[in-house]
């Protein structure tokens, strides 16, 4: 499977990806949600008490790409309310960086969900 220009784009799949191989089982996580369209797991080097990535199924490359699927950037975000409800106090910060000089390394989108206690202003 490929990036073909007829594949649509939530079924799009890249086998070299850290993150479609998480999401493929052959990587292991620790999922915290799971349903039809992301998934979300435990950041391997947690920044906050709470530090969980929302993925998106498919292999989009950041967050310019997934806005252009409105409704599923919309489920990225609920799911990190979902998350931060569940494994926090409720209240949280959500970062996609987007773009190698903006500290992306994975280029398979991802919402970092921050949240636990009072967290710090800073980089990420
Ligand atoms: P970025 O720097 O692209 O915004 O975020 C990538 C994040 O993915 C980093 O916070 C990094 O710790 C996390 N990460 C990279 N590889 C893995 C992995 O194999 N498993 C998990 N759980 N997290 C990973
Ligand atoms: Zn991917």
């Amino acid at each position: 499977m490929g990036n073909s220009a007829t594949e649509p784009v939530t079924q799009r799949h890249a086998p070299d990806c850290v993150f479609c191989r998480i999401i493929a089982g052959e990587i292991p996580s620790e999922r915290v949600h799971e349903d039809e369209k992301v998934i979300a797991f435990k950041d391997l080097s947690p920044q906050a008490r709470v530090h969980v990535l929302v993925v998106p199924r498919a292999h989009l490359r950041d967050v310019t790409e997934l806005a252009q699927e409105p409704a599923l950037l919309a489920h990225t975000a609920k799911t990190a309310q979902k998350v931060a409800a569940e494994l926090g106090d409720g209240d949280f910060r959500l970062i996609f960086n987007t773009g190698a000089g903006a500290g992306q390394t994975v280029f398979h989108v991802h919402a970092h969900v921050l949240a636990g206690g009072k967290l710090a202003e800073g980089e990420l």
